[in-house]
């Protein structure tokens, strides 16, 4: 009597577990989460598969070598050395949509202010090393790598495979779209490898595979004065997202905020009240590509272009819309 009470308890109960797993929708393989520190940030992914993890930190990496400006046998290093290279089709992809971005903005969106990216970031630098006060960079100066500026003075040779300068000393900087690109090139090794859900983030640079189970992928954006409070939720499927701001690199001095996004019209540090840009759209690379754009273009102009574009949204947030400001 009591082992038939027993058993009958062990199959409802089995019951109820598995029509909980049912409506649930949820598969029991847990989610494995790997983070690697790669072009120069936290790369996180998340799926269920741990191999197919490290295929697509490969494709990571191989954006990586060629884009690091630092790492002097890259190809963006040979170009910025001998003003020309034998280019990969990755490299040159890149370069085609930076030139397509440019022309989007009318030039806010420009590679070739690695010359003033990197005198600001020399100077900011400086300022940490010594611990003493940060010095502008002299006027002269920016004037004169400004004329080193303007990406319609890339040259691309599609039968030869080449990239050029037309001007010598230029160099470019592909900080303002490679992460994207590079987390597009990861999602797709994970698609080949038969993966159906996983969430790829190169520092703020997001694309959110399938479902997390039955819901979306929730992306929880911060706000940049206090990154301990969330402003909004995102719920996401299939969908990039990136922020730019002024909060993740930047620098104080006599209390003004330096950003490490130049105006390519003054050569100065962006500097139009914008904290950060969050842009939603169907890939990382146009999201990577577009927050930098509308952090350069400023609340009011970005939102034209982002009007333009079909399938992408941008969330602003500016000085004004934040109480803890500074
Ligand atoms: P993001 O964080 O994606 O907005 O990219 C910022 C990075 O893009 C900077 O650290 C620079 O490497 C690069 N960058 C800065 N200013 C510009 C600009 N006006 N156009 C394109 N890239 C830029
Ligand atoms: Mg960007």
């Amino acid at each position: 009597m009591i082992k038939g009470y027993r058993e009958k308890s062990y199959i409802l109960l089995f019951a109820v577990c598995y029509l909980l797993f049912a409506v649930s929708g949820c598969s029991f393989r847990p989610y494995h989460k790997e983070t690697r520190l790669m072009m120069g940030t936290f790369v996180e992914i998340t799926c269920q598969d741990k191999a197919a993890i490290n295929g697509a930190f490969e494709e990571i990496r191989k954006i990586e070598k060629l884009a690091n400006k630092f790492d002097p046998i890259s190809e963006i290093s040979r170009l910025n050395k001998d003003g020309q290279v034998k280019a990969s089709v990755d490299f040159i992809f890149l370069i085609k949509e930076s030139l397509k971005y440019y022309g989007l903005t009318n030039g806010a969106f420009d590679i070739t202010v690695s010359p003033l990216v990197d005198i600001w970031k020399q100077k900011i630098k400086e300022a940490e090393e010594k611990k003493s006060a940060f010095l502008l960079p002299d006027k002269n100066e920016i004037k004169d790598k400004l004329r080193l500026t303007g990406s319609d003075k890339i040259i691309i040779n599609d039968a030869e495979q080449l990239i050029k300068f037309a001007q010598a000393g230029m160099s470019i900087d592909l900080g303002g779209i490679a992460k994207g690109y590079a987390v597009d090139k990861a999602v797709k090794r994970l698609k080949a490898q038969g993966i159906n859900s996983a969430l790829v983030n190169a520092g703020g640079n997001i694309y959110s595979l399938g479902r997390k189970g039955k819901r979306k992928w929730r992306i929880a954006i911060r706000n940049p004065r206090n990154p301990q409070k969330l402003i909004f939720y995102l719920d996401l499927e299939n969908q990039a997202v990136a922020t730019s701001g002024d909060y993740e690199q930047y620098f104080i001095s006599g209390g003004k905020r330096y950003s490490h996004i130049i105006n390519p019209k003054t050569g100065e540090p962006v500097d139009n009240g914008i904290v950060s840009v969050t842009i939603i759209a169907p890939d990382a690379t146009t999201a990577d590509a577009l927050s930098t754009c509308v952090f350069v273009l400023g609340k009011e102009e970005g939102m034209n272009l982002i009007k333009k574009i079909n399938h992408v949204e941008a969330k602003i947030i500016t000085n004004d819309d934040i109480s803890d400001n500074r």
